[in-house]
């Protein structure tokens, strides 16, 4: 095996490199992956254009590190293991595999209580220097990582998919949805599609996806939507009303990001209705609070990475029940990480764009 290998080096924002840098050495307890594919994330695109939840600005520190590699959403094949880290795991050489996002300490409070992905330090793949990402040739597995076998058989980005899976599941699972609800998800990127899959595995009596890209619909439909509705061209708060008996919607979910997505769907929900919020917004979001209290006492949930439904979320991409070729809709080699990252900004021509380093 080679002793170095080509990866991106973060040097700061806007400052990402293709380098040549040495290959990890997989220690005791720890794996060495090949990368076979590696998601570009939504994440990874405000990361890269400095944003304040990253590098930081007057109310928080930054978190993100520079010299180390992105790519939290992988798969790739293991090249090296000891006997330790194959009887944790339950995988040897050859294997296919894939890693949560989130490398857990395993010691602080919430890892102790079972909520790993909310852990204290919070180190994830491909933000931290002690654990670099996989928009590299290899990528290696500490022994604290949650490592999970992944079929072999399916093309790497679709398996690499797993990762922004594992959140929308997350986020449904959050939504606690019951057989009589009238769902409604916010977003049909990446995230909000696997909402929508997710969400119609509980068999809802309906769900509704919203979008302002008819293809984005259309794509929402194949995963599991019931109705679509054009954000630009329905007034959606009246529409849900008019489908529920003048009632709104049980449970709203939230996957864009968009402030103007935050009061749609205050005022989209019933009285005591759930709002799941997953996204990541760029400025503060202004709202009526006397929705949730005075209104509609409703039950507003956050939800962050994908807690115990990494399984779930391999099982639903073998089933093959995804438009999967849809969903993963660019394959680049590592060198063009950067016309990658243009792709992902440019969401009407895109969906889920992963590198093949
Ligand atoms: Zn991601
Ligand atoms: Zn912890």
């Amino acid at each position: 095996m080679a002793s170095t290998m080509k990866a991106v080096v973060v040097h700061g924002p806007e400052d990402y490199r293709l380098e040549e840098v040495p290959v990890p050495v997989a220690g005791p307890g720890q794996a060495l992956l090949k990368v076979e594919a590696v998601g570009i994330c939504a994440s990874d695109l405000k990361c890269y254009h400095g944003a304040a939840k990253f590098w930081g600005d007057e109310n928080r520190p930054a978190w993100a590190e520079t010299m180390t590699s992105p790519g939290h959403e992988f798969t790739g094949r293991v090249v090296a293991i000891d006997a330790e880290a194959s009887a944790r795991w339950g995988v040897v050489e050859g294997d296919r595999v894939v890693a949560e996002q989130i490398v857990p300490c395993w010691k602080c409070r919430y890892c102790a209580r079972g909520d790993y992905h909310m852990c204290q330090p919070h180190d994830m793949f491909g933000f931290k220097r002690r654990t670099p990402g996989a928009m590299a040739e290899y990528v290696l597995l500490p022994a604290e990582a949650l490592v999970h076998k992944a079929p072999g058989d399916l093309p790497p980005a679709h398996v690499a998919y797993a990762e922004p899976l594992s959140c929308s599941l997350h986020a449904v699972e959050r939504a606690d949805i019951r057989f009589g609800d009238t769902v409604v998800v916010a977003g049909c990127g990446p995230i909000g599609l696997g909402m929508i899959a997710g969400a119609a595995a509980k068999f809802p009596e309906r769900i509704i996806a919203l979008d302002a890209l008819p293809q984005k619909l259309e794509l929402a439909r194949k995963c599991g939507a019931d109705i679509t509705m054009n954000i630009t061209e329905v007034d959606v708060v009246q529409a849900v009303k008019d489908l529920t008996g003048g009632y709104g919607a049980d449970v709203y979910i939230e996957g864009t990001g968009h402030p103007a997505a935050v009061p749609q769907g205050l005022n989209l929900l019933r009285k005591l209705g759930t709002f799941v919020e997953y996204s990541v917004f760029k400025d503060p979001v202004t709202v009526d609070w006397s929705i949730i209290s005075d209104d509609k006492e409703l039950n507003v949930l956050g939800a962050h990475l994908g807690q115990n439904t990494w399984p779930a979320a391999l099982r639903m991409i073998a089933s093959g029940r995804l438009p999967m070729d849809e969903i993963c809709s660019h394959q680049l080699p590592l060198e063009e990480f950067q016309k990658g990252l243009d792709l992902v900004a440019d969401s009407a021509n895109s969906v889920k764009v992963s590198l093949i380093p």
